[in-house]
């Protein structure tokens, strides 16, 4: 039997000023998806960056209340780097992160003080493709934004979020899940490789007690990219499964 080369990916759409990046612990947006946040803010357009957890139980070496700081601290160097100026911690717990009503509130407070057009979330689908495992916190929290897009734009669900003057917000075009296996759609980031390479490395701690593959930032940057470049025509790309939420 012949292998299929994998289909073309489309082009993402990049006719927006504002996109959220809601995403449950720091590092996730750097495993692929920061090179493409480099793109857009030299476009001009804003980029907000949400952590749902801090990342706290990701040191094995560090106890969680030490580790913290740390993380997040990283997260915002990070974010800099592929300028993002804003970077907010929901305080929900790493490793536990429970999909329920509480953590849509959190999502879609967010999402109504920041009104975007685009969310970008975690891949929330079982795999990373083939049989790779995902990660339970990142099925809660992308699963949990999606649900909160359709909270922050209805007046009566959080009716407690409207009293504190967030107004619902029902703009968002597009949920855009980073990681996914069934990603159909790609950004060029070949210019923005070695910003997305650095933002990836000012996870130094993070880097440090991980160890293996994926603490090669560059390399691990550079398959992932480049396989996802070729199906872009295009040296260097990052993938996004896309989910309209208007029609
Ligand atoms: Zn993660």
């Amino acid at each position: 039997m012949t292998e299929q080369a994998p289909a073309p990916f489309e082009p993402l759409d990049e006719d927006w000023e504002r996109a959220l990046a809601v995403v449950a612990h720091p590092d996730d947006m750097e495993y692929g998806a920061a090179a493409a946040v480099a793109r857009w803010t030299s476009q001009g357009k804003t980029v907000v960056y949400a952590m749902v957890t801090s990342g706290e139980a990701g040191i094995d070496s560090m106890e969680p209340e030490r580790c913290r700081p740390v993380r997040e601290a990283e997260q915002i160097t990070s974010a800099a780097l592929v300028g993002v100026d804003t970077v907010e911690f929901l305080g929900h717990p790493d490793g536990v992160l429970d999909y329920g009503l509480a953590l849509r509130r959190d999502i879609s407070r967010v999402i109504r003080r920041h009104r975007p057009e685009i969310v970008i979330t975690c891949n929330f689908r079982d795999t990373y493709g083939g049989t790779f495992p995902n990660q339970a916190d990142h099925i809660a929290a992308g699963r949990a934004t999606l649900d909160a897009i359709r909270d922050a734009g209805n007046r009566w669900v959080f009716p407690d979020l409207t009293a504190q003057g967030h107004e619902p917000w029902d703009g968002v075009r597009q949920l855009w899940a980073l990681g996914s296996p069934q990603a159909r759609h790609a950004v060029d980031t070949t210019e923005f490789f070695a910003a997305g390479v650095a933002s990836l490395k000012a996870h130094q701690a993070y880097l440090a007690g991980l160890g293996g593959s994926m603490a090669d930032a560059e390399g691990f940057l550079e398959s992932m990219g480049r396989a996802t470049g070729s199906r872009l025509g295009v040296p260097f790309a990052a993938s996004f499964e896309v989910l309209p939420l208007r029609f």
